[in-house]
């Protein structure tokens, strides 16, 4: 733990085929250039059966996974949302203490693990298409919200004047929102992975963000919040965890639950029988 912190944490999402590869390849190539170590862990929570494939992972970000200065590692999603998070949160700090100077995560921005992810990073970044339509890029409701800079991709060729089109309409949507405790007003700029135009607007954003909220002091707090909220997730974990072995109390969780669909009990009443239970299985252990 002495040696974890001073990496920049960066989430980034998006829907299938927005170009995130494409992007963290490029993104990566321009930070390792500036003599930056990188690590990009990706969750994808649809990969289920292939535990997030290395193999798959390996061909995707071909060139940056053969850089010495890059460590690509794709998070199995295991079956609970929780172990993901676990898990992450866990490779972060190891890849701080190795000395990785940003650390992304990568994950597809159309299930849940996108709050997961945006409570273990320091920026949340998303990444959207020109003209296709927050529903078509099946953007939940809410990712929105937690962004602090959205990168409209393949700004190059024809889309460059509907990228542009597309950056004007969403930076106008995101003055709807209430500003963020951080203070930081949420941008949106456009890149291109091909020609690489806009790349190193993304990172001096980013930087421009590290430096204010470094200052302010908010980086800090943030880290600190999420530490302990995850601290509170761990807890609550083991607890239900251990609630398995108690074989008593299982069998009072089971009647309970079935008082409470049949209507015998309140659920709150039901959850004041288990917590007897509980102290109950504890000290007949
Ligand atoms: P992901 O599913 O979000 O990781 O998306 P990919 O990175 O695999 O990209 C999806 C498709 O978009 C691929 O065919 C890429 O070649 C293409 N693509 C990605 N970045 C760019 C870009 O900057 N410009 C253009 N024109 N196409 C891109």
């Amino acid at each position: 733990m002495p040696h974890t912190g001073n990496s920049f944490r960066l989430g980034i999402t998006g829907a299938p085929g927005v170009g995130k590869s494409t992007f963290i390849e490029a993104f990566g190539k321009y930070l390792t250039d500036q003599g930056k170590k990188i690590a990009v862990l990706t969750i994808d929570p649809s990969s289920q059966l292939t535990k997030g494939s290395i193999l798959g992972d390996k061909t995707r970000m071909e060139a940056l996974s053969k850089n010495p200065m890059a460590f690509i590692r794709p998070t199995a999603s295991g079956n609970i949302l929780g172990g993901v998070s676990n898990k992450t949160r866990e490779v972060i700090l190891l890849c701080e203490a190795s000395g990785y100077d940003v650390i992304m995560i990568e994950t597809v921005g159309v299930g849940q693990s996108e709050v997961a992810v945006k409570n273990m990073v320091d920026f949340f970044l998303l990444l959207m298409l020109a003209g296709a339509g927050d529903e078509l890029q099946g953007i939940k409701k809410g990712i929105m919200e937690m962004t602090d800079a959205i990168v409209i991709t393949k700004a190059d060729g024809d889309n460059i004047i509907h990228a542009a089109k597309a950056q004007a309409e969403y930076q106008y949507a995101l003055h709807l929102y209430p500003e963020s405790t951080s203070g930081w007003l949420p941008k949106v700029v456009t890149a291109s992975a091909y020609t690489g135009k806009g790349i190193d607007d993304v990172w001096k954003m980013i930087a421009d963000y590290q430096n204010r909220t470094t200052t302010s002091g908010f980086l800090k707090q943030n880290r600190s919040a999420q530490h302990v909220a995850w601290l509170h997730a761990c807890f609550d974990q083991l607890l239900k965890s251990d609630l398995q072995r108690l074989k008593n109390f299982q069998s009072t969780l089971k009647k309970m639950e079935h008082d409470v669909a049949d209507q015998k009990l309140s659920a709150y009443a039901a959850a004041q029988n288990l917590l007897d239970a509980y102290y109950a299985a504890i000290k007949n252990q």
